[in-house]
Parts: C-alpha cells; structure tokens; sequence
C-alpha cells in the first residue's frame, strides 16, 4: 500500500469476546492480525487488509467485523476514492494497476432491465413438477434440413459432433495456476456428476484431469501451455481463445510465484518463471489463419469434436463471429464486459469490452440475417448471475451460458479482487500448496452440483411459467422479453419490445 493511502477496509475486534485463539492471525495470508504475547493482545493492520472475510468468518467467538472504510475526503464528483487511491499506488509503484475478478463499474446491467414473460388462459403455463420439461442442449454444428431415408424413415443427414449437456449452464475456462488444483477437481466432479462441461482455460490439463475427458474442453490459447496430441484427444472439443472479456486485447500473465513444479509441469515450462501469453495468437491474422487452426485442429482430432472459438465481446464482435462461424467454428463463446479474470491490468477491465447482452443480441442477429445461425451454438459469458440471467440469455440467443465468477462464489469466493497476488485465503485463485488445502474439493463439488440444480430448477419453473416445455424453444424466443428503462437505442440492439408494447 501507498505510505500515505488510507486503509480501504477496517477491522474490529471486540476484544472482550477475542479469547486470543490466533485462527485470525494463522488464517490471513495478508498478514493483517499478529499476536503480542508480551500484552496478551491480538492487534490488526488495517492497511493490509483487502476484504476477503475470511477471518470474520472463522472467528469462533465472532469478535470481528471488517467494515467498508467510508474514506471520509471532501466530496468531489470528479476526483472520487478510487481515483484518488489508484493515482497514489501509481505514484508509490510506477507500475499497471493489476485487479483480478470481473469489472465492478456501474455500466448498465441489461439483465435488470429485462423481464420475462408468463402465460395465462390461451397458452397455459405448465406446472415442472408435474410435467417434462427438457433442459438437454446440444452444442454444435446443426444442418440446414434433415433428410430421412423414404423407406425405413431413418435419419440419412450425417450430423456433426456435439457436446450434450444436461443443462444450458457450463464452467467456464479458468486456468490451473489461476485457480487451484482443488478448484479444478471440484469443477471436474460436478461436470461429471451433473452432466455438464468443465472447460481447462489455457494452463493444461493435469493428467490425472484426464479420465474426465468426457466432459471436458480444452483451450488452445495464445501461449500454447501444454498442448500436446493427448491433450487434444482425450478432450471433448477444442476452444481456440481469442479473446476474453476481461481483457480483451491483451495477453494473459501468470506471475513466476505461481508457477509451482505441478503448475510448470502441466503447462510445460520451468517453474518459478512468468507464464506470459501473447496478445495475439501469433498465426492467426486473418479469418482465413484462423481457418486453417481449425481446420488443424479438426484434422488432429479425427474430425470428431467440435471445435470452439472464443472471443471477447468488443465493438465488432458480430463480424468476428460471422468469421469464425465461416472458418468452421462449431461453436462461438463471447465473453462480455463482466467476465472475471486470475489477473488483468485494472485500466484494461474497466475500459475494454461492451456488455455480454449487447454483443450477444448482436452476434445472434447477425447469423440469423447470414442464415448461417445453425451453423454454430452460441455460449453467453461474463456476468452470469443466476437463472434468470440464463433464460434471459437464452432468449437473446444464446444455446446455453458459461459461468466462472458465480462458480467461484459457489466455492466460497468473496470477490475480494486479489486472485492476482496468489494470496486468496479462500483458497481458490492459489497455487500455494498450504493455501490450496482450504479448499476441499468434495465439499466445493457439493456447492457446485448444488448451484446447477437449483439453477435448473428455477430455470424449469420460469420456462414453465411462459408456456414453453424445452428450452430449445426459447433460444432467440425475444418475444418472451420486455424491456424496462431503456432507451430506444437499446431495445432495437436487443431487438427487444418496450414493456406495455
Ligand atoms: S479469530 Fe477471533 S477470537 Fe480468535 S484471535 Fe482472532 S479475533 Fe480473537
Ligand atoms: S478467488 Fe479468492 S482472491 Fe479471487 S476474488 Fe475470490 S476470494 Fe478474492
């Protein structure tokens, strides 16, 4: 912290309910409690402090509180805290600002300013407790008409590779070194429990990862970290990273403290070095490089698992997914504004990128108009609050959505914003062996199986409540949307009606 940075959080301790237990002191890896056993007192830093909560939360007596520090300057619209407290670490450090997590700025969340519709008399709502309802997606290339054999009837089109899934909801990528190996079990297990996707993000795959191929993607990013054939055929598809909504633009940097052996090994290279990836892929430069890496790709895997292309949601997003759907993607991941990051320079994930609804109104719309929409699923990323984020992206467009952040918080994360550091108490954005054991996987699977069956069930009542039995039928289904507060511009990008209208 700056020397003249006031703290951004304070702690209290009530000290006549502290029994001097020391769980505060041995559980920050900020190193905010120490114990005087001179005075017998247990005293914080409150500089040091970034919000995690992990001590509020362990404190067996519940003496502490960690409180917003309000910052009491002299009200200035322009010259706000954040401004303030960024301008001085620049001045302490001369270097980026790194944050980690999704962008926090007030931009308009769509999602709040949409609203679903529900049926009454003439397209009656159906009660999910009583009847099917099918959340099953399949992702992948789909042909433009079906053709059936005229004597026994049976399906002559020959259909490309698809993922199935279970629910419309899929881990998102988030790379092993990122987060940490319990975090990558966990995702793993709830897939394979659940029946949806986990996906490796760029870091390798641990090869003991591998028996969960079945349900799992695997990136080709950038720095190629540990891409080899095996990786890409014991893989359920391949998703080349483009861009990510965090950061789009930039490369990925995984700093050398968390380049562990295990880390190094998977993503072959030496450990306690920088794992940088570059900016750019450095043989795509055009729709027809990306084409041929495609094409590469498919070749590699015997032409049976769809391949992925990834971009970040900017300003051309709808011509950049029209080009790689044309260059042979299977499927489109667009990333929005919101999606979270291990690290990021802070000027780039606030600055960068538009939101993921914008983008994905816009992407759909555009394949619709090429007639080449069932060419490619589309997964929705960056912000995935809950289920009616879900239907809501589903009916923009969306085949079914990524999540990371939500997964994160269902495994206890706090949005504290250090994943960078490699310090998180919570054990997750960690490569420290000793911090990596407070997450146990099986309890994290647990959370996480948990969230995708209370998605899906609410996902089930709010299709219900439209009239619609399968959420196949709601995919790009705008009717089913109303706009609230927004202005003109935005309900004709969202292709969305007014409420009342
Ligand atoms: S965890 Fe709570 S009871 Fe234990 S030393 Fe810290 S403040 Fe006191
Ligand atoms: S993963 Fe850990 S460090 Fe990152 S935001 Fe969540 S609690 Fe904080």
């Amino acid at each position: 912290m700056p020397f003249f940075a006031p703290a951004q959080f304070i702690v209290d301790r009530d000290d006549a309910r502290c029994i001097r237990c020391k769980v505060c002191v041995n559980q920050c890896s900020f190193e905010v409690h120490s114990y005087d056993a001179e005075t017998d007192e247990v005293r914080s830093r409150d500089e040091r402090c970034v919000g995690c909560h992990r001590c509020e939360a362990l404190c067996p007596t519940r003496a502490l509180a960690v409180r917003f520090n309000p910052m009491e300057i002299r009200p200035n619209a322009n010259w706000r805290p954040e401004h303030i407290r960024d301008l001085q670490r620049q001045a302490d450090t001369g270097g980026v600002l790194l944050t980690g997590a999704g962008n926090d700025k007030p931009f308009r969340i769509y999602w709040d300013h949409l609203l679903l519709n529900a049926s009454q008399v003439t397209n009656p709502s159906i009660d999910p407790l009583r009847e099917p309802m099918e959340l099953r997606t399949f992702l992948g290339r789909k042909p433009d008409r079906l053709d059936f054999d005229d004597l026994d009837g049976e399906l002559t089109t020959e259909l490309g590779p698809q993922l199935v899934v279970e629910t419309p909801i899929v881990f998102s990528g988030m790379s092993y070194g990122a987060i940490s190996y319990n975090a990558h079990l966990a995702l793993n297990q709830a897939a394979q429990e659940f029946g949806t996707l986990y996906n490796t993000g760029e870091g390798g795959w641990p090869a003991e990862f591998r028996r969960f191929g079945n349900r799992t993607i695997v990136q080709c990013a950038s720095g190629r970290f540990g891409i080899d054939l095996d990786y890409l055929e014991s893989a359920a598809a391949v998703e080349i990273k483009i861009g990510q909504g965090a950061k789009p633009g930039i490369g990925g940097h995984l700093p050398a403290e968390k380049v562990t052996a295990p880390v190094a090994r998977t993503r072959m290279i030496p450990a306690g070095t920088d794992a940088l990836s570059p900016a750019p892929q450095h043989d795509i430069y055009s729709i027809e490089d990306l084409a041929m890496l495609i094409g590469a790709l498919k070749e590699a895997t015997g032409y049976a698992k769809p391949v992925c292309v990834k971009i970040s949601a900017v300003h051309n997003a709808a011509a950049i997914a029209s080009g790689a759907v044309r260059a042979g993607a299977d499927i489109i991941a667009i990333d929005g504004l919101r999606g979270g990051t291990g690290a990021a320079p802070k000027v780039i994930r606030d600055n960068v990128g538009i939101p993921i609804e914008l983008a994905l109104a816009a992407v759909h719309d555009r394949l619709v108009k090429e007639g080449i929409r069932n060419h490619a699923s589309i997964l929705a990323a960056g912000g995935i609050r809950s289920s009616a984020d879900v239907v809501k992206a589903i009916a923009l467009g969306a085949d079914a959505v990524y999540i990371g952040t939500a997964a994160l918080v269902a495994m206890g994360c706090t949005l504290c914003q250090m994943c960078y550091t490699g310090k998180c108490n919570w054990g997750i954005a960690v490569t420290d062996p000793w911090l990596t054991k407070r997450l146990n996987p099986d309890i994290a699977t647990r959370h996480l199986v948990n969230l995708l069956r209370a998605w899906s069930l609410e996902i089930k009542e709010m299709l219900g409540g439209m009239g619609i039995n399968a959420i196949e039928s709601l995919r790009g289904n705008r009717l089913q949307l109303r706009g609230v507060g927004l202005e003109d511009w935005e309900l004709k990008v969202l292709g969305v009606r007014g409420a009342g209208a």
